[in-house]
């Protein structure tokens, strides 16, 4: 029988230094070999096989693998379903044990029971911790142990908690870093092997622009006061990589700390919506309130297309829609004025919305969209109101000023040639304070 091995398994945390799971892997055991699966049940449903994310996450598994190999082992790769490919693993290997982070979407936690079960069949422990946020689950809750469904009081108690703990050498104690090079001589020494290409998977490399893993501190010391103007370079651009673990969320949250406290609120925001699903996993199939499921929405489809192709003739709904169809990514200040003009303008279901985002996001994480989809609709926890509906001229004028966002992404605004406003906005408006009236009402009974 083959030396007994540990196995990390690596999924939403690609990096091998301040990794916790991957830390108490390498501390506690020997052998540890690290492993990437791509899963099939996500790759096959992805339509657009130039889809940048999976190009992204190839590469920095490439980019591991290198790393790992200047460490004497390598990174197992595998392609197929998480149960078929374990089953497999199992027969190969004699495994002692398997770590890995906690992941809070429904599907992961699904196919965790069932790998966890999988193992414990052949004995196999399967450990695993928090490494995607600071705070998890329980740790930040009501004074009776019950979720914050509010995200203000939330955010002060993990503010609190935050600085509840200091370490002897002066660190805040949820902030430290995994020093897991210490570790790197308990990796399983093992030649190379060969990974598996984006072709042999039916995907190609993307045409996008694959954000920095860093920003400047200038842009975090200024964040409180860019953050909202969407033609200046004035947020982190790092969504994708804290989505995808390429960078740690205690690094960061260390440096915001210290250098802007409205940059670390936008990380509690993280953490809020990554317990709210945790908590809540029926968020990612309906409201989070019950009554809001009675809405009436008027679902056309061709008006759903132009919100889709950025053809609504409000400019700066276009301007946000064009940026995402071409570069993946979309301002924060637009994300809300576009959700809110498909949920309350046109009265489309949000899940339309969440699913577009979905497809095209870079940063496309469950719990942040889904969360802010139903913040603008008016269906979520700590969500707007549904009577505030955001008036897309206006925002324009305060946000977009000069027009400088607009006319970069919709070069025709102001000719003959741009289409005409497909609601008016008054009217549109009325009409989503209506519909909403009635469908609550028809929930009270
Ligand atoms: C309708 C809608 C959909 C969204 N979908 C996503 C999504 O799929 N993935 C995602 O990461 N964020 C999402 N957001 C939140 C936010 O828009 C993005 O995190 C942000 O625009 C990403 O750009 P950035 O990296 O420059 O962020 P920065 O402004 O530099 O913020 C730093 C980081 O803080 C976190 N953050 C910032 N704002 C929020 C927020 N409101 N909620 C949760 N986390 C936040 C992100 O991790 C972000 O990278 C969505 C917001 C709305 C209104």
């Amino acid at each position: 029988m083959s030396k007994p091995i540990t196995i990390f398994w690596f999924r939403r945390d690609l990096r091998l230094d301040d990794n916790a799971g991957f830390y108490r892997a390498l501390k506690n055991e020997k052998n540890v070999l690290p492993l990437f699966i791509f899963d099939r049940a996500i790759l096959d449903k992805l339509a657009n096989k130039k889809d940048a994310r999976v190009a992204f996450i190839h590469n920095e598994i490439s980019r591991l693998h290198t790393e790992l190999k200047e460490q004497g082992s390598t990174m197992l790769v595998r392609y197929g379903t998480p149960e078929k490919i374990w089953r497999e693993l199992m027969k190969t290997y004699t495994i002692k044990s398997v770590y890995t982070n906690h992941d809070y979407e429904p599907y992961a936690k699904k196919r965790d029971t069932a790998v966890a079960s999988l193992l414990s069949k052949k004995d196999i422990s399967f450990h695993t911790y928090k490494d995607h946020v600071i705070f998890e689950k329980d740790e930040v809750v009501k004074g009776d142990g019950t979720p914050y469904v509010v995200f203000t009081p939330y955010s002060k108690v993990w503010k609190a908690k935050l600085k509840s703990r200091i370490t002897q050498s002066g660190e805040t104690y949820y902030l430290k870093p995994y020093p897991n090079k210490k570790y790197f001589k308990n990796l399983f020494q093992t030649k190379p092997e060969k990974i598996i290409s984006l072709k042999e998977m039916g995907f190609e490399p993307t045409d996008q622009t694959i954000p920095n893993r860093s920003v400047t501190q200038k842009i975090i010391k200024n964040y409180d006061e860019t953050r909202n103007f969407p033609a200046i370079n004035g947020t982190s651009r790092l969504g994708l990589h804290f989505r995808f673990g390429t960078i740690s969320i205690r690094d960061k949250a260390f440096k915001a700390s210290r250098l802007n406290e409205t940059f670390l609120n936008e990380l509690i925001w993280r953490d809020f919506y990554a317990m709210i699903l945790s908590h809540f996993p029926h968020v990612a199939e309906g409201p989070f309130r019950a009554k809001y499921a009675q809405i009436e929405w008027r679902n056309n489809e061709a008006e759903f297309k132009a919100w889709c192709e950025g053809k609504t003739g409000y400019p700066i709904v276009d301007a946000g829609m064009r940026e995402l169809n071409t570069t993946g990514h979309m301002h924060n200040r637009v994300r809300m004025i576009t959700a809110s003009f498909l949920t309350k303008h046109l009265l489309i279901n949000w899940q339309w919305g969440e699913a577009y985002f979905a497809e095209k996001l870079l940063d496309f994480d469950l719990a942040s969209n889904n969360g802010g989809w139903q913040w603008a609709a008016g269906t979520g926890t700590d969500a707007a109101p549904y009577f505030r509906i955001f008036n897309p001229y206006t925002q324009a004028d305060k946000f977009d000023k000069e027009k400088g966002y607009i006319k970069k992404w919709v070069p025709e605004f102001g000719t003959d040639e741009y289409v005409g406003a497909i609601v008016d906005h008054k009217e549109a408006r009325e009409r989503c304070l209506r519909v909403y009236k009635e469908g609550l009402a028809k929930a009270e009974g």
